[in-house]
């Protein structure tokens, strides 16, 4: 039996793009995005855009195309909540046989989609984009995403695909799956793959970012590098553990050393060097380690307030708002 839901023709494909500040580039993106649906025939297609708090022309011009079109579905968030909630907020509003995480700068081209659809409709459940190249984008960004993506797959207890972005299909079982999960924190394409099912792996050509600068800044990213792993594994905390183990082992050696110093010899006062050493390595482990702790402890404070993932201040161009309008 299949499990993927209703795959191939007459199906419904609900496309989700997150947008933060993104004025330049839409124009182009809903352009082709749009033209997408033409040429995926037998599909029926719906476009939620989640305008993640932008403080430009976002929201208007996604208004006009929602207004020009009926696919199109704007979800307005009242403030920036950030890429992977605005992502989630697309999911749980999606209503296709499968969902397409896409980003809104055509740095994933659209026609990698009509790929993916066939990929669905040989029976996966999951069919991620795997970036073969990512032109544009800085040493610096290249590297520490090839660093962090298999530092995480050492830590993590879910193999999580190297090079692997938010770009991808995701069958209506997988889309259910994802909405039961009410974490803050979120890593999206951990969560996949921890939802297991058939997963396909595509290989594509990552683009430049057309137009509009990346809203990734470093503090950004190292966020998202920390929820991560923090997410994904607890072996942090068995590390801070075994620092500590290292650093007392040490330490008893220099107590045995400072004790057979004072009893057999009478050199006292030397071995500050010893003692700064020993003062600053406890220290740092220390510190090191509380702050690991930390950054567990404070997620739990976040998932125990049970506040909302987001707020939504409008929907434009969902079927049920417009039946509330005409009401
Ligand atoms: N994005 C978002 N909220 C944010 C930051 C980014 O919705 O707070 C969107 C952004 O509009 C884009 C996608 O997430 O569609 C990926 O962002 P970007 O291209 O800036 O990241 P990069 O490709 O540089 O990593
Ligand atoms: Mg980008």
């Amino acid at each position: 039996m299949r499990t993927n839901g209703t795959a191939g023709v007459g199906a419904s494909v609900s496309i989700v793009v997150p947008c933060f500040n993104e004025e330049e580039v839409l124009p182009a993106a809903s352009e082709r995005l749009l033209g997408l649906a033409d040429r995926a025939k037998g599909y029926e297609f719906e476009f939620i855009f989640v305008d993640d708090g932008s403080s430009d022309g976002t929201l208007g011009f996604l208004r006009r195309l929602a207004d020009k079109d009926d696919r199109v579905r704007v979800l307005t968030f009242s403030r920036n909540f950030g890429h992977q909630i605005a992502v989630s907020a697309g999911i749980d509003a999606a209503t296709g046989d499968c969902a397409v995480l896409i980003d809104a700068d055509l740095q994933d081209p659209p026609e990698v989609v009509l790929r993916m659809l066939e990929k669905w409709r040989e029976g996966f459940d999951v069919v991620y984009g795997v970036r073969e190249s990512r032109p544009g984008e800085t040493h610096f960004k290249r590297g520490s995403a090839r660093i962090f993506y298999r530092l995480l797959n050492r830590l993590s207890d879910v193999p999580i695909p190297l090079d692997t972005g938010d770009f991808r299909l995701m069958s209506r079982p997988v889309v259910e799956v994802l909405k039961t999960m009410p974490e803050k924190h979120r890593f999206v394409r951990g969560m996949v793959a921890w939802a297991g099912f058939r997963q396909y792996a595509l290989p594509y050509e990552r683009e430049e970012r057309r137009a509009g600068v990346s809203k990734y800044p470093l503090r950004k990213m190292i966020q998202f590098a920390s929820d991560g792993i923090v997410s994904f594994s607890s072996k942090p905390l068995r590390l801070a553990t075994n620092l500590g183990l290292l650093a007392s082992g040490l330490a008893i050696v220099g107590i045995f050393y400072a004790l057979a110093m004072r009893i057999f010899t009478s050199i006292w006062v030397e071995g500050w060097t010893a003692l700064m050493i020993a003062v600053l390595f406890i220290g740092g482990v220390q510190l090191i380690s509380l702050g690991v702790i930390g950054e567990y402890i404070g997620r739990v404070y976040e998932e125990t307030k049970k506040r909302p993932l987001y707020i939504v201040r409008e929907r434009i161009g969902f079927p049920d708002a417009a039946a509330e309008q005409d009401a």
